[in-house]
């Protein structure tokens, strides 16, 4: 085996859907940290499932603020949308097993229907970001209709079968999350997403399947992104169990919060580092706003 086989691999998995911010600099200087301390390789890959958010030039801007932040990575990007294939063999193979089911709710009826179970007085289950899980309309629908559905081409996400996955799975999930004391081991609990969607009719690949096929397909060894995505590793063990992918482990970050204690996203454009950078600020000056 080469050395650079054998060193923990990395990555840095922006989605290229707006201007980097603070918040994405910090997780990028946390996985550098990490790399250095375990002898590791750094891999960039730009998450651009969302064929219409992201575009060739947020992904530019992307890869020149990171290179005027000083991070070099130990490969050229990659890029989701080159792998849509990848994630559609995934896909074939859950659906092989009896795990997906074509899933025809649109976000409105899927809202009309809660706002119908909780007018009386009932709470709808939500998933751990607060989003309200799948209901069991189609996946209990008799097999006729559906075909009839889907030859009528009736617009469908592909949606897993969380119970079926879960039983299918068989055993009590856990992860590995390493951290300055150690590794802990984490029980994952998946069914609390619900049947979580796998390939939109706008987007062949959704965030959790493209993550899992891409972190074994690029032999990530170490995970380290934001605390934001910690109970998605849940559903990341799962797939990754289901597919017979290689168990990485992980280390979810603390968080730079907005002012009002929100996560930061685009709309908070002033930690956008391009606006940083335009107001004079250094590269050493983003780090120590990082905390490094
Ligand atoms: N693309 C995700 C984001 O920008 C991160 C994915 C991951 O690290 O698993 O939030």
């Amino acid at each position: 085996m080469s050395s650079s086989q054998s060193r923990p691999v990395f990555r840095f998995a922006p989605s290229t859907n707006g201007h980097l911010h603070l918040g994405h600099a910090l997780s990028v200087l946390e996985n550098v940290h990490d790399a250095e301390r375990f002898n590791g390789r750094l891999l960039l890959r730009i998450e651009d499932i969302d064929r219409t958010r992201c575009t060739p030039q947020l992904e530019a801007a992307a890869i020149e603020d990171l290179s005027w932040l000083g991070i070099r990575f130990d490969s050229l990007p990659g890029r989701q949308s080159d792998h849509f294939d990848d994630y559609s063999l995934a896909l074939d193979r859950l659906r092989a097993m009896g795990l997906v089911y074509p899933a025809f709710l649109t976000r409105g009826d899927v809202k009309k229907a809660v706002a119908a179970f909780e007018t009386e007085g009932r709470i709808w289950p939500r998933d751990p970001d607060g989003a309200p899980l799948y209901p069991d309309t189609d996946l209990r629908r008799c097999e006729n209709e559906r075909q009839q559905l889907l030859a009528n081409g009736k617009r469908h996400a592909w949606r897993l079968n969380m119970k079926a996955a879960c039983e299918k799975a068989g055993q009590s999930l856990t992860w590995k999350e390493y951290g300055a004391d150690g590794i802990a081991e984490i029980t994952a609990a998946p069914a609390d997403w619900g049947d979580i969607i796998l390939s939109r009719s706008d987007a062949p690949s959704s965030y959790h399947l493209s993550v899992v096929v891409d972190d074994a397909r690029q032999g990530i060894t170490h995970v380290v992104r934001g605390k934001d995505l910690y109970h998605a590793t849940s559903v990341h063990r799962l797939l990754q169990v289901l597919l017979g992918l290689p168990e990485p482990v992980y280390r979810h970050h603390r968080l730079i919060l907005a002012d009002d204690g929100r996560k930061l996203s685009k709309s908070n454009g002033d930690t956008a580092l391009r606006q940083l950078r335009e107001a004079g600020k250094q590269p050493a000056d983003i780090r120590s706003l990082c905390g490094f």
